[in-house]
């Protein structure tokens, strides 16, 4: 935690302290302050979420350089938690749509009651002995009262109509909101919030059948970025995530875990077969060729990491990635483009 963690219930002297000392730290570091990013630095230095000051504090203690990315990382981790923000529109239109009906229904029962009471008043006039004229009066009083409740019916029909449209379309809206909330809009891939979840399903659900994670880091990434641009970088992430996907069956799940970090979920798989999966993924990605197409420029060929790990009795979510981390780290630190398994070998290049 830094140093000068406040509570997040901040005086304006105190938040404008922040404010200045915010912007500041990202001068310090070097990252632009946009929005997105000072945010994330103001809740750091504001002490405001314990996950995120340890991130980051691990982070800069291991002495990387922060940057935009992480910091929008860590936006996205900790601090977006108003993803739902759009959902709770459509909450207020649904509580709209159900206010809207509920009030037609009681307006269409109030109306069969004066019905039913117009019935009634008029078979009380019936009892008595009647002539002609106030028995044409009764007959057409009752014409008034059906006309009137059919006009009612029709209306709620209408109302029922327009009720049942407005819910499936916001049915519809629910749905690409719930998708979105899971999905990379880089690579099209899962989301880390897709992976908590299904991973901790899948443990729940399956807890014996063998059960393997791969994680990948492009290697010198940064390089690509620096030299090329954000952009092309961009195309590099988009490529290896299209890469990844050719290697799969439709059984697995490949997840963007983080600026240039994927991670994918194998059911049901041992930990040589998911080697073996790493591998062709690795070649995969060694062999591609990218090429610019506003200039022609032909990307120099580049190459990941890849750590395996296998569940093991009493694993949970946390030590199972930890292990996968640490075997991909392990091929870092074994000189990169390789494939390295959760338990003492590593696997050199064409060698799974
Ligand atoms: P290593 O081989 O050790 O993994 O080196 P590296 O350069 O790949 O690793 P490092 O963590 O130093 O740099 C990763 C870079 O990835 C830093 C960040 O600028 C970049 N990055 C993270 N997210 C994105 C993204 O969405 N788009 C682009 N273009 N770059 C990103
Ligand atoms: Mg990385
Ligand atoms: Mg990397």
């Amino acid at each position: 935690m830094p140093a000068s963690a406040l509570s997040t219930q901040h005086t304006v002297e105190q938040a404008k302290a922040l404010a200045f000392r915010a912007v500041d730290f990202l001068v310090e570091h070097d990252v632009p302050p946009i929005p997105l990013s000072y945010g994330v630095a103001y809740e750091y230095l504001s002490g405001g979420s314990p996950e995120l000051c340890r991130t980051l504090d691990e982070y800069l203690h291991s002495g990387r350089q922060i940057d935009a990315f992480l910091l929008r990382d860590l936006h996205e981790r900790h601090l977006a938690v108003d993803r739902s923000t759009p959902l709770r529109g459509v909450g207020n239109d649904l509580q709209q749509l159900l206010g809207d009906l509920t009030h037609d229904i009681e307006e269409a029962g109030r109306g069969a009651e004066e019905f039913g009471q117009a019935l009634d008043s008029t078979l009380g006039h019936l009892a008595g002995d009647r002539d002609t004229q106030s028995l044409r009066d009764i007959a057409s009083g009752m014409l008034v009262a059906t006309q009137q409740a059919r006009q009612r019916n029709h209306h709620l029909q209408q109302r029922l109509q327009i009720t049942l449209a407005e819910s499936e379309k916001l049915k519809v809206e629910l749905e690409r909101h719930r998708r979105e909330a899971l999905i990379d809009p880089l690579t099209g891939l899962w989301n880390r919030r897709a992976l908590d979840h299904e991973l901790d399903e899948l443990m729940a659900v399956e807890p014996d059948a063998p059960l393997s994670l791969l994680m990948l880091d492009v290697d010198h990434f940064k390089r690509i970025n620096d030299t090329h641009g954000h952009a092309l970088g961009d195309a590099v992430l988009r490529h290896v995530a299209e890469a990844i996907r050719k290697c799969l069956r439709s059984e697995d799940h490949a997840v963007r875990y983080g600026g240039e970090e994927f991670l994918v979920l194998l059911p049901r798989t041992p930990l040589l077969e998911a080697a073996q999966v790493a591998e062709n993924i690795r070649a995969r990605v060694a062999s591609l060729r990218l090429r610019r197409r506003s200039d022609n420029l032909v990307l120099d060929p580049f190459t990941v990491s890849l750590g395996v790990a296998s569940r093991r009795p009493g694993d949970t979510r946390e030590t199972l990635l930890r292990r996968t981390d640490h075997a991909m780290y392990r091929s870092k630190g074994m000189g990169r483009n390789r494939v390295s398994l959760d338990v003492d070998q590593g696997l050199s290049p064409g060698h799974a």
